[in-house]
């Protein structure tokens, strides 16, 4: 795939231009990171793996009426993405306790949320990603109340949506974290990518505690099998949306 000039480079991925000013390239990285980028490392085929699993789950999410960026996939680790303006907000949406939700509050892990949690972090390395309350979004000038309402009703779509999906892999969706971005046309759109980088996930056929984990706590924690568990999270969505 011809690339234009390189625009932006995460962590995880790479935007490029095209000829559209409206259309973006985002190519996958095997890079990963962890811990506000303290740890870093690769995961061998990722980038191809993670580029698989978020064009299937943004095509998924369109098809229910989720406006999305992705357009379209158009290499192994490439989709073009309709260009957005990033809302500097990081939301996670929480189903069961994990990660940072314990540290903070001694919840214990796998405690059912209900209603699921929606939570906003800064989107801002310096600072730690700290979380945030709708009174300091509203303080700093993130975003409207109106956008942050409009945010919320998405992500928890998106959550209804997925967890059914994933449900259907035999996958529980223990948590993730989304961005949005502002098209064009204003309008709201999901960016960035939903993958076992983005989400906690944990097989529902097995029942040990270290071995069910499919996601990026596996890189986070060391607990080895990295690609293994990533290429099973792809295997299984394939299975769901182009069974034999
Ligand atoms: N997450 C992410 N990027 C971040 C922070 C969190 O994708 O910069 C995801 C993470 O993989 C998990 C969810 O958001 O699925 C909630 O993460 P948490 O707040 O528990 O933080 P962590 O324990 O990952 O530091």
């Amino acid at each position: 795939m011809a690339e234009g000039p390189k625009r932006y480079e995460g962590k995880a991925k790479i935007l490029y231009g095209t000829d559209d000013p409206d259309v973006l390239i985002s190519y996958f990285k095997d890079d990963a990171t962890a811990f506000n980028a303290q740890k870093r490392g690769q995961i061998l085929e990722k980038g191809r793996m993670n580029c698989a699993i978020a064009s299937h789950l943004f095509q998924l999410l369109e098809s229910q009426g989720i406006p999305t960026h992705w357009i379209d996939t158009v290499s192994d680790r490439e989709m073009r993405v309709r260009a957005v303006t990033i809302v500097p907000l990081e939301v996670v949406v929480r189903n069961f306790a994990a990660g940072s939700l314990c540290q903070q509050t001694g919840l214990p892990l796998g405690t059912p949320l209900t209603p699921p949690l929606v939570e906003f972090y800064y989107k801002n390395d310096d600072l730690g990603d700290p979380l945030l309350t709708r009174d300091r979004i509203r303080a700093m000038q993130l975003a409207t109340d109106e956008t942050v309402e409009t945010i919320t009703q998405l992500a928890t779509a998106i959550n209804r949506h997925l967890i059914e999906f994933f449900q259907k892999c035999h996958i529980t969706l223990v948590d993730f974290k989304l961005e949005f971005g502002r098209d064009r046309h204003q309008q709201i759109v999901l960016a960035d990518e939903i993958s076992p980088d983005t989400c906690r996930l944990w097989d529902d056929m097995e029942t040990d505690t270290q071995n069910r984990i499919l996601d990026k706590d596996r890189f986070r924690q060391d607990l080895g099998n990295v690609e293994a568990a990533y290429q099973e999270v792809l295997n299984r969505i394939l299975a769901q949306v182009a069974p034999n």
